[in-house]
């Protein structure tokens, strides 16, 4: 097998590998209670999670966002297994690509120690050869995070998966064919906005778009 033949495939962490949206919610309304300020409604959370946490919370509260950013720093790495777990199926379909000769990481907008410190909790670290978190450079929809994460695999791209259109759009700019999952955080309309080239309600399909390599 050449390794000049793209055989990586990128997934987006929270809402496409991991059901982890109510522990990231919980540890961001945390701030808010802790500053006595009025906090969001859990929808109005979920509907901007992908997004940098001090973007999130310059929405809300611009006048407090270092706070809560500390505040949330400190919570929910103590927090962000509580509830968390791998969606349906998720490590048998990462298993099975990785048998077929693909080369799988994780890019995410999450910091990237707390993002290996996750992956690793939620028993995931075995069957992904590389975890990318976002640490000091432009953040999704900017290819960078997908860019370091080829980088880091020794190869280039066939898909990038993702539950936003942060994650469709940064794997259109990295010049990869695009598969979103309507498990996570934006609905099947606000996805299909971003025209991915699969839209689909898990990751199920991937295994037929992925045969075994030679
Ligand atoms: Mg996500």
């Amino acid at each position: 097998m050449s390794t000049a033949e793209p055989r990586g495939i990128l997934f987006d962490l929270d809402g496409t590998l991991v059901d982890s949206l109510p522990d990231i919610i919980d540890s961001f309304l945390h701030g808010f209670a802790h500053l006595g300020l009025t906090a969001p409604s859990h929808d109005e959370v979920r509907a901007l999670i992908g997004q940098p946490l001090e973007a999130m919370y310059t929405v809300f509260a611009p006048e407090h966002v270092p706070t809560l950013c500390k505040v949330y720093r400190e919570h929910y790495p103590a927090n962000f297994h509580r509830r968390s777990r791998p969606f349906r199926g998720v490590r048998r379909t990462l298993s099975a690509l990785r048998e077929r000769g693909y080369l799988l990481a994780v890019a995410t907008t999450k910091r990237g120690d707390m993002a290996r410190r996750f992956v690793e909790a939620m028993g995931l670290s075995d069957v992904l050869h590389h975890v990318q978190g976002t640490d000091g450079f432009p953040h999704k929809p900017a290819p960078d995070v997908l860019y370091r994460a080829l980088d880091a695999l020794g190869t280039s791209g066939l898909w990038m998966v993702g539950d936003t259109t942060l994650d469709v759009r940064a794997g259109q700019a990295a010049g990869l064919r695009t598969y979103a999952v309507t498990w996570g955080t934006h609905s099947q309309a606000e996805l299909a906005s971003a025209s991915p080239d699969e839209l689909q309600p898990d990751l199920e399909r991937l295994l037929d778009l992925l045969p075994p390599r030679r």
